[in-house]
């Protein structure tokens, strides 16, 4: 469903993605492990069209991402993307906030939206929040609006760039399980984390970004348990400790 090859992106002389395959099959759930600085939330970017790169493809299905392309919103519409700080409309509602993509951009009627976006907020728990404002919400809660805003979208993968990383620790785990049904239900997801329990549970395939490459990937447990790679096995070491 994703097909990311070779994929080079500099910013100056910076060369922050230095060559960088990956495929993501459909239902598949990736998670990108690595250091500050690495280039994760670069690739992600770079996969949702946010940004451009320089050189390599990358398809979603069998359309080349494109940011200069002129159907982008489509295709941003297509693989959703949720981000560390929640980005929701800070003057509208909840509800507001998860219909606006669906009628402004799909041109959905508002009825139809409506009733979808109330069926995903009952999804991640939020429903009794619906008429609340994005600061009256705790991050979690802002966290699972935003993850149902996405969905929304009705779109085909969702990325996560470190969901829960701005949150209190208490509310990180309702989060991940909001995203563990998601991966239950099949959804294509691409996950930036530092949540190593998670991406243990629930990743097919784990890959370690690490100054523009990816040192290592392969099954969750191998990854995780037997790193191969000496970077990873530091890397490990770190952020477990
Ligand atoms: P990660 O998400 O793994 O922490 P990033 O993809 O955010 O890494 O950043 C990778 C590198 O690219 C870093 O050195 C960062 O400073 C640099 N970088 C990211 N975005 C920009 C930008 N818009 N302009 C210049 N440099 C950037
Ligand atoms: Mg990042």
């Amino acid at each position: 469903m994703i097909t990311i090859s070779n994929v080079r992106k500099h910013y100056g002389n910076l060369e922050v993605l230095k060559g960088i395959s990956l495929d993501v099959s459909t239902g598949e759930v990736v998670c990108l492990i690595g250091p500050s600085g690495s280039g994760k939330s670069t690739l992600l970017r770079c996969i949702n069209a946010l940004e451009t790169y320089d050189g390599g493809d990358i398809h979603i299905g069998d359309r080349r991402v494109d940011a200069a392309s002129r159907d982008i919103h489509q295709l941003r519409a297509s693989v959703g993307m949720v981000f560390q700080r929640f980005n929701l409309f800070p003057h509208r509602t909840v509800l507001e906030n998860v219909i606006e993509g669906a009628v402004q951009v799909r041109r959905e009627r508002k009825q139809g939206a409506t009733d979808y976006a109330m069926e995903l907020l009952t999804k991640v728990g939020m429903q009794h929040k619906r008429d609340c404002m994005p600061h009256q919400l705790s991050g979690g809660q802002q966290q699972r609006v935003a993850i149902a805003r996405a969905l929304a979208m009705r779109p085909t993968a969702l990325l996560f760039d470190e969901p829960t990383s701005a949150l209190d620790p208490e509310l990180v785990g309702d989060v991940l399980a909001v995203m563990r049904e998601l991966a239950r239900e099949g959804m294509t997801m691409v996950v930036v984390t530092h949540e190593m329990g998670f991406a243990r549970e629930v990743a097919d395939k784990v890959c370690f970004l690490c100054d523009g490459v990816i040192a290592e990937s392969g099954p969750a447990a191998q990854v995780l348990e037997s790193p191969r790679h000496p970077r990873t096995q530091d890397f490990l070491r770190r952020v477990r400790r």
